[in-house]
This record gives structure tokens, sequence and C-alpha cells, in this order.
């Protein structure tokens, strides 16, 4: 198990998932981001991924989600940090709209793999700034509010960023206050306010073991 401040992850053998537990109401998603980092870290996580890891780079791949954090983040971190945020999104991202939602996410090149990866090393070429969905990829089975999380987490400060650049999503909550607004840093946004009610009461049980598959 690892914990770091405010939130704690473990793999389950009984469940043969990783699951996570909220142990203070005032966690944030910075919290969050530092656990996952820490558990990524161990050598129990190195052997899982070791065991199942064939450097396919599908984890750097796919529909890539960015949340408005994720782009202060790489600008100020200098990629394209003199761009406006609609000038950021147009050169590094890809704008969908599907079903009336907006979905905003990291471009992909030719072979369908992050743009941001170098095909020449096969690393990412902007590691210490890489947004949250990379950060807390991990290449193995996640319980339900681990998965929940995550996502939850993600979907927030993607609609916060799709309200900056005034793109109408066709929900009608753009004016209403959002876990992100006026944020800079995900130590700025709390974890209870980006989770549903039934999220929040699963990672903040002692025993969530009855949650682990969104019972
Ligand atoms: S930003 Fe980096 S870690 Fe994230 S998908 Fe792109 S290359 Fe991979």
């Amino acid at each position: 198990m690892v914990t770091i401040g405010k939130v704690s992850f473990w793999w389950d053998n009984e469940t043969e998932c990783y699951d996570l537990e909220v142990l203070d109401p005032s966690a944030t998603v910075a919290d969050y981001e530092k656990t996952v980092g820490g558990i990524l870290a161990t050598p129990e996580a190195r052997k899982k991924y070791s065991e199942h890891c064939v450097a396919c780079s599908i984890c750097c791949g796919g529909r890539l989600p960015l949340t408005v954090v994720d782009i202060y983040r790489l600008k100020f971190g200098g990629l394209g940090m003199a761009l406006p945020l609609n000038g950021w999104v147009a050169a590094y991202g890809v704008v969908q709209r599907q079903d009336g939602c907006v979905d905003v996410t990291l471009r992909l090149d030719e072979r369908e793999t992050c743009a941001l990866w170098n095909r020449n090393d096969g690393l990412c070429s902007v590691y210490e700034k890489r947004p949250l969905i990379c950060r807390t990829y991990i290449c193995a089975p996640l319980s339900w509010r681990a998965s929940e999380l995550r996502g939850q987490i993600v979907n927030s400060g993607e609609d916060e960023l799709v309200r900056m650049l005034g793109l109408p999503d066709g929900n009608g909550g753009k004016e209403k206050p959002q876990p992100f607004s006026g944020v800079l840093d995900y130590g700025g946004v709390l974890l209870r306010d980006v989770c549903s009610v039934k999220l929040w009461h699963s990672l903040t049980k002692r025993d969530g073991a009855m949650d682990l598959l969104g019972g």
C-alpha cells in the first residue's frame, strides 16, 4: 500500500485490481496524483508492468482527454508558452463533437500515437509536464472506484476547458460554477467536488470492498 498524505492506493490480491481510498475530505487532485505516482514508483508496480509490457506505446495513443490544468502545466512548462488557450488547442489538440458533447484531446500522429511521443527514443517529450490522464495511467486492472475517480476528475477538468474555449456543448451547464473554475493547478481542486455522491461515499468508506465493482 502507498499512502502519501490524504490518499491511499494499493494492489488488492483478492480482487486482483488496484484500489484506493480517500483518507481526508480535504484531499485534492494533487494528492491523488502524488499517490498514484508513488505506487507507480514501487518495485511491486514495476513488476506488474514488466510482466505485461511489450513496449507497444498503446498507453500513449487512443483518446487522451485534456483538462484546463493540463494545458496550463504544459504551457508553463514551455510547450506553446506564448499561445493563447484556443491557439494552444489548435496547435497541440483536437476538438471533436459527438452527441452534443465536446471532447478536447491531445493530437495523435499518423500512426495514432500521441504527437508528443518521441519516436526516436520511445519516450514522452514532455514527461515532467505530462497530463493527468498520462500520470495516472496504470497498465493493470483498476477497481470501480479507482477507475471512476480518474474519469470524473478528467471529465470535470475537460468541462472547464470547454467552457473557457467558449465551445457550446449542448448540456446547458457551462455557466454553473465548476470545481476547476479559476484554478491554476491540481492542488486547487478538491476531490469531493469532482466526485458523484455515490463515488465520494465509496472512496471515503473505511471498507469499500462492497463498492469495488460499483455495487
Ligand atoms: S503526453 Fe507523453 S505520456 Fe502522455 S500520451 Fe503523450 S507521449 Fe504519452
